[in-house]
């Protein structure tokens, strides 16, 4: 097995996949395998997609047959017909608004004619690409009241297509196949159990004729797994769990008996965690179906394993046989983790050019460092920091293992320390990818830092947030900084040479905010921003070349097909809140949500402000529910929830239920949730102490009053949801 040279200065890219021996160094990849029939007419909606077509998704550029482009999600289309000369020339083709608010997070998948995507709630559009028109929807009437399960908001990440039918995994925890060409449900099956907070918001991946999908929870109190069902029917295959549950009640897998005196305590009591809700992909030559395993429950490792162990496998790649589940081998990326600090992050397999040959890596950007492995038992390539990272000082080569600064880990020390990144940060699900042409991989960039803090005690919550920690010192208490170092909040798009693992170019975020990216032959990176904004930039340089308002933040990654002869690119729009300066101009969402699709040439507009629609007007009747969209991030939210416990559920009413036997009015209908100034006058300032609500200055700094506030929004919106959906 043969190392790299990197030098491990700092953690960023993935966890190197050296190749093992078992590889030989000019692997032919099966990327330029069978020949697509790209010439096949199918019918409107056929989605007809079997192994061959899935195999040969490279050779098949007028199609984007999954949400990740092919079984390696590389994201690289071949098309170049739109590219850096004449992109300044790419106009809106169509547009269709989308009728739901929050995040709209899918990648259209392309196939057969047909757009497919998800929005929030866990829909679905399909659109005939020729025209734009809607052919069929999807609604599964998620109780809106499952909301308050959903860490990061109600969304959806797409769709996948096998055998003339369309998958979607839902909030609610079910798997749904729907007939491609009517929306119809083929069938459906419950993958959670209802009695506790999983959701799902990931994609299902389609392996050798079974779909594979995980769920998410971590936050609240749940173990993770992931589930493979047959295609066809809907039976479940295999389910592989991510940590060990009680040990009293035996071991589903030889390999939780193996790891499971990496944990302490009684983890399994809150679940524990580990859920895989995003990152997946699957190698066709190895025959391995990549996982990534998230963050413990609670994240304080104190109150989940005390006495810490690795708890495995948290916080890993793991690859698993496709047919079976059966465990290969995995790559921890956080052993032992305290905050949150996941590899659920996008999965990418792809072959580098090491000046020594080809080698096949698997590539993520957690919140370690960007690695690329190989695809055996890895050794890694690469780590190293893409951003400010200050809870190790980097990988250790040799083991693979992170070399923690010991003040980070503010459980052990009992001392808050601000660490970077926060919870989120650094890269979370935004998908990356990467271009054949410049071998540079295209990231979404978040900079972060978060005080951490381990309270006293920790007292379960049946029906909230489970972190176990104070995400501020107490007063008096001044936290260390890890490395000394607190970087600046910052976003921004980074193109990585993981082969020298090094950056090449960044572009920084006007607005900060991650948004997910796509390569194209056409020497093009396309990204949306959270100004408004679709931008493709010169994949060598960085250069914007062009650009687009899009009414709307983005947060989605772009997709690129071919319809009536000519390359189209595909987006959806729609984020919590709205660009800075912009109002509202989709009459049915309050984000302008919308998918918008552009081709050279095309001249199509947006529609104009509406007149009276703009978002947030205040809902001060007490009866009718309108808050301020959901802006605030989700540590902020976190945070807020648990600073409502301490200082306003006593008179408000408990988190869960704020209405219930509460003294005091429900702050989900407060005007005063619009005007931050005048929430703080009430809040921390005691102008309606005279109505009996004191001030908490003393108590509370602007920042928390903020987070209390934000809080209540989310908890506003997830109501307002629940009574639309009983009106309809
Ligand atoms: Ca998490």
């Amino acid at each position: 097995m043969r190392l790299s040279s990197v030098s491990a200065l700092a953690i960023a890219v993935a966890i190197p996949l050296a190749l093992s021996a078992c590889q030989s160094s000019d692997t032919t990849p099966t990327t330029e395998a069978p020949v697509a029939e790209a010439t096949v007419e199918r019918a409107l909606g056929a989605a007809a997609l079997d192994t061959e077509r899935l195999l040969a998704a490279d050779s098949e550029p007028a199609s984007w047959l999954t949400t990740g482009q092919n079984y390696w999600e590389e994201r690289y289309s071949r098309l170049d017909e739109v590219n850096t000369s004449n992109v300044a020339n790419l106009g809106l083709a169509w547009s269709a608004d989308i009728d739901t608010e929050r995040g709209q997070e899918s990648t259209p998948v392309v196939i057969d004619g047909v757009m497919y995507l998800t929005t929030a709630w866990s829909m679905v559009k399909a659109y005939d690409i020729a025209t734009g028109e809607e052919l069929w929807a999807y609604d599964p009437e998620i109780d809106r009241a499952k909301g308050a399960d959903a860490c990061c908001d109600v969304v959806n990440r797409g769709v996948a297509a096998w055998n003339g039918k369309i998958y979607v995994g839902l909030l609610d925890g079910r798997l749904v196949a729907l007939d491609g060409k009517t929306g119809s449900v083929v069938w459906e099956t419950q993958t959670t159990d209802t009695s506790l907070p999983y959701t799902i918001t990931g994609v299902p991946r389609i392996v050798k004729g079974k779909v594979v999908i995980g769920n998410g929870g971590a936050e609240y109190r749940v173990r993770g797994y992931a589930t493979a069902y047959d295609a066809e029917t809907g039976e479940q295959v295999w389910r592989w769990y991510s940590i060990p549950g009680n040990p009293a009640d035996g071991f589903e897998q030889p390999e939780l008996e193996e790891v499971v005196d990496t944990w302490n305590g009684e983890w399994w009591e809150l679940g524990g965690g580990g859920t895989i809700w995003d990152g997946m992909a699957y190698d066709p030559e190895l025959d391995l179906l990549y996982l990534g395993v998230g963050n413990g429950t609670p994240w304080n490792q104190k109150y989940r394993s005390p006495g810490g162990g690795d708890n495995l496998y948290l916080s890993s790649i793991v690859a698993v046989k496709p047919d079976t589940g059966e465990y290969v081998w995995h790559y921890q990326t956080t052993p032992g983790e305290t905050r949150d600090y996941t590899a659920t992050q996008p999965i990418m397999v792809t072959e580098l050019d090491y000046p020594e040959g080809k080698r096949k890596v698997v590539m993520q950007a957690p919140r370690t460092a960007s690695s690329t492995s190989s695809t055996q038992r890895p050794a890694n390539s690469s780590a190293e920091k893409f951003a400010p990272l200050t809870w190790a000082t980097h990988v250790d080569m040799e083991t693979g293992r992170p070399v923690e600064v010991p003040e980070a880990r503010y459980e052990v020390t009992g001392v808050p320390a601000i660490v970077a990144p926060a919870a989120l940060g650094m890269h979370n699900w935004h998908p990356m990818a990467f271009s054949k042409d410049t071998g540079y991989v295209y990231l979404p960039v978040t900079v972060s830092s978060s005080t951490y803090a381990s309270p006293e005690e920790f007292t379960p919550n049946m029906d909230g947030w489970n972190t176990g920690i104070g995400f501020r010192a107490s007063d008096g208490v001044e936290p260390v900084v890890a490395t000394g170092v607190n970087p600046e909040r910052d976003s921004y798009l980074l193109a990585w040479d993981p082969v020298a693992a090094k950056e090449v170019w960044r572009v920084t975020n006007e607005t900060y905010g991650p948004s997910g990216t796509l390569a194209t032959a056409g020497g093009l990176v396309f990204s949306g921003n959270h100004s408004g904004e679709f931008v493709a930039y010169d994949a060598k340089t960085g250069e914007k070349l062009w650009s687009a308002d899009t009414q709307a933040r983005i947060v989605a990654a772009p997709a690129t097909f071919e319809a009536n002869g000519a390359q189209h690119v595909a987006l959806l729009a729609g984020a919590r809140g709205l660009p800075p300066e912009q109002e509202r101009t989709n009459p049915i969402s309050a984000n302008n949500s919308r998918v918008l699709v552009y081709r050279l040439g095309a001249t199509g507009t947006l529609p104009a402000t509406l007149e009276e629609a703009s978002a947030g007007a205040s809902g001060s009747d007490g009866v009718r529910i309108n808050p301020p969209l959901l802006e605030a991030n989700n540590e902020t939210v976190a945070e807020g929830e648990q600073l409502y416990g301490a200082n306003c559920a006593i008179c408000h009413g408990p988190a869960s239920v704020p209405a219930a036997g509460a003294v005091a009015p429900d702050l989900r209908y407060s005007g005063l949730l619009v005007y931050d100034r005048q929430w703080d006058e009430a809040v921390l300032e005691g102008n309606r102490a005279q109505r009996g609500m004191p001030g908490f200055s003393a108590t509370l700094s602007d920042e928390q009053s903020e987070a209390i506030r934000h809080y209540v929004i989310k908890r506003a919106n997830d109501e307002k949801a629940a009574q639309e959906a009983a009106a309809n």
